[in-house]
């Protein structure tokens, strides 16, 4: 069955699918949504998120009319600090090795504050991420690494949002329906081909958005470019990022670009679902991941220690020891921490599904360690236990400093003695949140040759973008990341079907 010509299809129905639909009807153009999930699973990866939004910021100013309630009490006892550009781009760097900013990193550290306004203008607002993102310190709640504002109600709340904008103007959402091939006449495409519920059917366009993620949550292609201890790899999110887009992109004669080796991987229960899990209320969804690490330390199956737990704020360490849990013998680690911390870690160490054990000493400990060389970890221990600077007082809202001393694998922050009881032990794998590798696309967003040249009808935005992350990530860019690519494609596709 052929569908009559739409202007513009969107292929997704995560934010970058959304702020591209959103971006495309404010340009006047007919928008019609494709997801491959039903509507409980749709808004992808998207949906998953804690909504947490990196973006430049000069002070509270510029943050306040974003928020949902600019009248919380709290706001007056709080120093949000400013992130400006120069830092952005200093975060991006020190995951660059050594790479200069890509275009796409410049692009999203230019458009990230003018996005989230035009989200905000829309009707998208936000809430200071007190939990996670800010200490008390002198009565006052003081903001630290840079990442200050999420979306109200999180992942899904921002989803929810942009999609009540989206469909109030006028953009509808087919769900059910995966795409699976591109219609190309000469070298345009002007179509793209759905398995849905009634078979499979084809529906022109005046021009097709990417916004279906990337290959994440395909194990064989994990392999082929991540390597394989990555068969193993937990999938945080959805399951429907199976790197489709990218295929019939690359088919149709896009430039692979960005890091295909490259992947933000975080540390997750050992025992939580192999994809993350829609099934639980979505402010619980977030918890299977475990990354208070810098409170503690994380011993492997040798009862070794195997990075640098403190080595920087845990926005810029989290998305790489993923990958870090994943290298270790039998691709499990636990995390280890003592009573002192415990009012520290964060709510996803409460959860109701959070596996641990807890022993009053930790030779009681040690045998608790599952797959753990318990002797070697006692050493480990009581090594890191001397190592301590006692002299340097410890304070999270801050890298004080309080490192190791002697150890040739320091902790260079927040370490303290595991001392006080009762101890507490939590077992961890690597979960795989998304790929870097992608594709190159234009300011507006059109897919590109190896030759620079644009492949007419073709826009891609969100995950499928290559060029924006490397070695690493500092949190919250995917969502911001996502917007802002989302946004310049949905305005380029409205344009290529006409729309000026
Ligand atoms: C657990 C978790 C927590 C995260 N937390 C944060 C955070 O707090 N802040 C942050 O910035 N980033 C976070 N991220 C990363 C963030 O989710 C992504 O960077 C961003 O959401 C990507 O958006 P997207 O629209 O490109 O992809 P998605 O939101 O994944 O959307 C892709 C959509 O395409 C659909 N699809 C796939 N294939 C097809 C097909 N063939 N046909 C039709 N539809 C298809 C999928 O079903 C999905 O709905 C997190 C990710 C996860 C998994």
């Amino acid at each position: 069955m052929t569908v009559a010509r739409i202007d513009v299809v969107v292929v997704g129905s995560g934010s970058a699918a959304l702020c591209a639909g959103i971006a495309a009807r404010q340009a006047g153009a007919e928008v019609v949504m494709v997801e491959a999930a039903d509507a409980d699973m749709a808004g992808g990866n998207s949906k998953y998120t804690a909504g947490a939004m990196r973006f430049a910021y000069d002070g509270a100013d510029d943050l306040l009319p974003l928020l949902a309630d600019p009248e919380d009490p709290r706001l007056a006892a709080t120093d949000f600090g400013s992130y400006t550009t120069d830092q952005f781009a200093a975060d991006l760097l020190g995951f660059n090795d050594s790479r200069p900013l890509s275009p796409e990193q410049q692009a999203l550290i230019t458009d990230s504050l003018p996005t989230m306004r035009w989200l905000s203008d829309n009707g998208v607002k936000f809430e200071p991420i007190y939990s996670r993102q800010s200490f008390e310190k002198g009565g006052r709640h003081v903001f630290w690494g840079g990442l200050t504002l999420a979306a109200a109600g999180e992942g899904a709340g921002l989803v929810d949002a942009e999609r009540q904008v989206f469909e109030s103007m006028g953009g509808t959402i087919r769900y059910r329906s995966a795409v699976s091939g591109l219609v190309t006449d000469d070298e345009r495409v002007v179509g793209v081909e759905i398995d849905g519920d009634d078979g499979p059917e084809v529906m022109m366009a005046g021009a097709v958005v990417l916004a279906c993620g990337g290959f994440e949550a395909d194990r064989e292609q994990r392999v082929e470019h991540l390597g394989p201890q990555w068969a193993a790899a937990k999938v945080r999110g959805t399951p429907h990022n199976t790197g489709v887009g990218l295929r019939l992109a690359l088919a149709a004669g896009a430039e692979p670009y960005g890091l295909y080796k490259g992947c933000h991987a975080t540390p997750m229960d050992l025992q939580m679902p192999d994809y993350g899990n829609l099934d639980l209320p979505h402010l619980e969804r977030k918890n299977y991941r475990k990354i208070c690490y810098f409170l503690g330390i994380m011993v492997n199956a040798e009862g070794h220690r195997f990075v640098d737990e403190g080595r920087d704020f845990r926005n810029y360490t989290y998305a790489q020891f993923g990958a870090a849990v994943l290298g270790q013998p039998g691709q499990f680690a636990w995390q280890l921490f003592d009573a002192k911390v415990e009012h520290l870690l964060y709510e996803e160490y409460r959860f109701h599904d959070a596996h641990y054990v807890e022993a009053a000493s930790i030779d009681e400990l040690l045998p608790l360690l599952d797959g753990v060389d318990g002797t070697a970890a006692g050493a480990t221990i009581a090594a890191y236990n001397r190592a301590v600077d006692q002299q340097q007082p410890f304070d999270p809202t801050i890298k004080d400093g309080k490192a190791t001393i002697g150890l040739p694998l320091p902790k260079s922050n927040w370490a303290q003695t595991i001392d006080t009881p009762p101890f507490r032990a939590y077992p961890v794998t690597g979960g795989i949140t998304f790929t870097y590798g992608g594709l190159r696309v234009d300011d507006a967003g059109t897919v590109l040759r190896p030759d620079g040249s644009g492949i007419a009808g073709l826009h891609a935005c969100g995950e499928l973008v290559g060029g924006v992350f490397f070695a690493g990530y500092p949190g919250g860019s995917g969502l911001t990341s996502g917007a802002v690519f989302g946004r310049r494609a949905g305005s380029g596709a409205a344009r290529s079907a006409g729309w000026s």
